[in-house]
């Protein structure tokens, strides 16, 4: 049957304090959530699928010094239904979910606990599909692929499609490519100003899309060495990293760290455009978001520009192919494009929109899969799980 993800269809029950998880799981509109443990190997996590209309529930699993259950629990359902819309708007036909494990990811590691972990993942039969996420390692990964084939974003050398940021960066690249469209009337980046926050995986890669287009780059990084070395490769100019909100430029691409939209930093920018890799960009999303829009700064979704990742592990699930990644990314171009034209014809920001343009995907889709239909036509190394969810 069709879910919608409208919180007016589901049945609240906040006053009764003897539901507490329950409530928790509707308000959020969760499907599942499975609590793991295992002593012997002192395996502790918690798997929460969110929504699996278009697909299966995919999502990366989080190893954190949680201080508590219940921060583990609000992380993990706050991240998968995050993924929720992440997959929808980006065109793919998965669900959204998330795993978070509980302990330090600098001393707690064992093969044991990973493989565990595994197994309770294999036990979902495909409704949630692992990958790689905060505090983890290919390394672990791998232990959780000896023991379930629901892992997806593994090495190359394992048939896995590896490192993301390259098809991460192309996605961001095209997505600024829109906000410039959008703006200036043209997408060509040549002789734009761009202020990189950050000069890691995505932002390397961005920097040479965009410096090979003619933008000129001031490139921050708190590791000033990397910075340079960037900033020397592409032809751009090393700035310090808390100057760089306040640069007469023309396009902020921050592809750091999350929240660096916030009050301090709102009155500072002078671009036209922020558009970046980096998640979590917009420190409180409706104050920030509608900011933003009142500034009128144009705001590429933060989880939309930077689906790249995510599009790029979904490719595995049909059998990797590079080109095929890198063309799917490039549709983040449209994706953005009709996010910020919704945007702008309902007056809301950017974030509203896409999450707006989201559900409405959902709901479409979902209405569709109430028809008979012999098939889906996917193969590859997950194919035949990811036909029986899809269908
Ligand atoms: P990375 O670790 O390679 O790069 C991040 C860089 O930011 C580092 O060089 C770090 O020193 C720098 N940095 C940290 N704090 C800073 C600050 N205050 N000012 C300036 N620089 C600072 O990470 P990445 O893989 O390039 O990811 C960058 C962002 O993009 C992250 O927010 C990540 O969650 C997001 N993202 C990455 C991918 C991907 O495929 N790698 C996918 C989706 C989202």
């Amino acid at each position: 049957m069709t879910k919608v993800l409208t919180k007016e269809s589901i049945p609240l029950n906040k006053e009764n304090k003897n539901f507490l998880i329950f409530n928790e799981l509707s308000n959020k509109e969760h499907e599942q959530v499975v609590i793991c443990s295992d002593p012997e190997t002192e395996l502790r996590a918690i798997i929460a699928i969110h929504n699996t209309t278009l697909g299966p529930a995919l999502g990366g699993t989080r190893m954190w010094n949680y201080e508590s259950e219940d921060a583990a629990m609000r992380d993990v359902l706050r991240l998968s239904r995050g993924m929720t819309y992440k997959s929808a708007i980006s065109g793919l036909n998965l669900g959204g979910g998330k795993a978070v494990i509980i302990g330090d990811p600098h001393t707690e590691k064992t093969e044991a606990l990973f493989r565990s972990f595994g197994r309770f993942v294999d036990g979902l039969g495909g409704r949630y599909i692992t990958a790689e996420d905060v505090g983890m390692t290919e390394k672990e990964m791998e232990w959780i692929y000896s023991e379930t084939k629901y892992v997806t974003g593994i090495p190359k050398a394992l048939g896995g499609s590896g490192n993301p940021s390259p098809v991460t960066a192309y996605g961001v690249y095209m997505g600024v490519k829109a906000c410039a469209k959008k703006a200036y009337g043209s997408d060509s980046l040549e002789g734009k100003k761009i202020a990189l926050q950050g000069a890691g995986n995505v932002a390397s890669y961005f920097a040479r899309h965009a410096s090979k287009e003619g933008a000129k780059l001031y490139i921050c990084d708190i590791y000033e060495d990397k910075a340079k070395e960037l900033a020397e490769e592409v032809g751009g100019e090393l700035v310090d990293p808390d100057s760089i909100y306040g640069l007469d430029v023309d396009i902020f691409t921050p592809c750091a760290l999350g929240g660096v939209i916030n009050d301090d930093t709102m009155d500072q920018f002078k671009c036209d455009i922020i558009a970046g890799g980096a998640n979590n960009v917009l420190d409180e999303e409706d104050k920030h978001g509608q900011m933003l829009l009142d500034k009128g700064i144009i705001y590429a979704p933060d989880y939309v520009i930077n689906a790249g990742g995510i599009i790029n592990i979904a490719s595995e699930l049909e059998g990797y192919n590079e080109e095929r990644a890198l063309q799917n990314a490039g549709n983040i171009y449209n994706t953005i494009t009709d996010i910020l034209d919704y945007s702008e014809e309902h007056g809301m920001p950017a974030h509203k929109a896409s999450n707006a343009l989201a559900e409405k995907r959902i709901e479409t889709i979902g209405n569709i899969k109430n028809k008979y239909s012999s098939k889906a036509n996917v193969s590859g190394r997950l194919g035949e799980v990811y036909k029986r969810f899809i269908d």
